[in-house]
């Protein structure tokens, strides 16, 4: 059983998951597994493997294209109870929430430069389902939806997956980042994100490929050399809003962008994380969710990993970029 532990010092909760430690890497946290499929738990008929499917989509003869089951080595877990603790001085919960892991393809070695429009149209659609089913779990306060990619990104596990990690409290950074959207549509009633784009629009310095839903362009302070965001151009909120055919669309741009890197880059390790609003749930202000629709955007951040983060971005969360985005967005159009 895990514990969320708050630390005062920094104000922000921390969660103590020891089974994460009887995981297949084990304290070598930057070993991932090989190239031996026979070893590869997420391999079609290896079922058994895994804890029960909670989603999956399948082909015409019955064989999962897609499926997501409860992470093995689960950091949270929904059995819990959503009760807050004092140990003296200090205070903890019990480690409530989801931990699922989303299996993208039964193949073990591809890319996402090699998906197909079908292959990234049913990993959005299994986000899409997860994220949606998960909101109605009223204790849950944030569903964090991420994939690491390659060793410098933490994968453990080579085959292509993807993980949920859903808490019952709202990360401090992301409660930020809505507290900073929420104040800029106060004083300008218009959506932070939505004028970034129009603004990359605008100087198309950093826009990387755009088509009629969605555009994907490097952020003018990006925090690492070819740092991707991918936002709709209908200003949604989440990916519960998108339907068919923007998921299409999606799925287009998520290729053309993964091609390009992988062309300028070739083999990298990266990080891509979904940023959706959090579920409405009973918040202590009634007002947190108040216009959220209106000023918090849905967008995707694609993080290559190309070196090891360092005592400073660790003391600061702050980072020193090698490489501005103008220069990154100039090789990824001409390539
Ligand atoms: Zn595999």
């Amino acid at each position: 059983m895990s514990e969320i532990r708050y630390c005062p010092l920094r104000g922000e909760r921390v969660i103590i998951a020891q089974n994460r430690l009887h995981r297949p890497s084990d304290f070598n946290m930057c070993k991932e597994s090989g190239d031996d499929i026979s070893e590869c738990p997420f391999e079609r008929g290896k079922e058994e493997f895994t804890p029960k499917e909670i989603f999956s989509i399948k082909n015409e003869k019955g064989e999962w294209l897609t499926r997501v089951v409860p992470n093995l080595y689960h950091a949270l877990s929904v059995e819990e109870r959503k009760i807050s603790y004092r140990e003296g001085f200090f205070e903890y919960q019990d480690g409530l929430g989801a931990h699922e892991v989303i299996i993208e393809t039964p193949d073990h070695f591809k890319k996402m430069k090699d998906y197909s429009i079908e292959e990234f149209k049913n990993y959005l659609l299994a986000v899409q389902s997860r994220y949606i089913d998960l909101q109605n779990d009223k204790r849950l306060e944030y569903i964090s939806i991420f994939k690491n990619s390659g060793v410098n990104a933490g994968a453990t596990l080579k085959h292509p997956h993807s993980q949920i990690i859903a808490t019952p409290f709202i990360p401090k950074e992301i409660d930020r980042e809505i507290e900073i959207a929420r104040n800029y549509y106060k004083d300008h009633k218009r959506a932070l994100l939505d004028d970034i784009v129009n603004e990359e629009l605008r100087l198309e310095k950093r826009v990387v490929c755009k088509n009629d839903h969605f555009i994907a362009f490097l952020p003018y302070a990006s925090f690492f050399p070819f740092e991707i965001f991918i936002t709709s151009l209908n200003g949604v909120c989440s990916i519960k809003a998108l339907n068919y055919d923007r998921i299409i669309s999606l799925s287009e741009i998520l290729k053309e962008v993964f091609i390009k890197l992988y062309k300028v880059l070739g083999d990298f390790d990266f990080n891509m994380i979904f940023k959706n609003s959090p579920p409405i749930t009973k918040q202590t202000d009634p007002n947190y969710f108040y216009e959220i629709d209106s000023f918090y955007r849905f967008y995707i951040q694609i993080t290559p990993r190309l070196y090891k983060f360092a005592g400073f971005e660790i003391a600061t969360n702050m980072h020193i970029n090698p490489l501005s985005p103008e220069e990154a967005s100039f090789k990824l159009k001409n390539i």
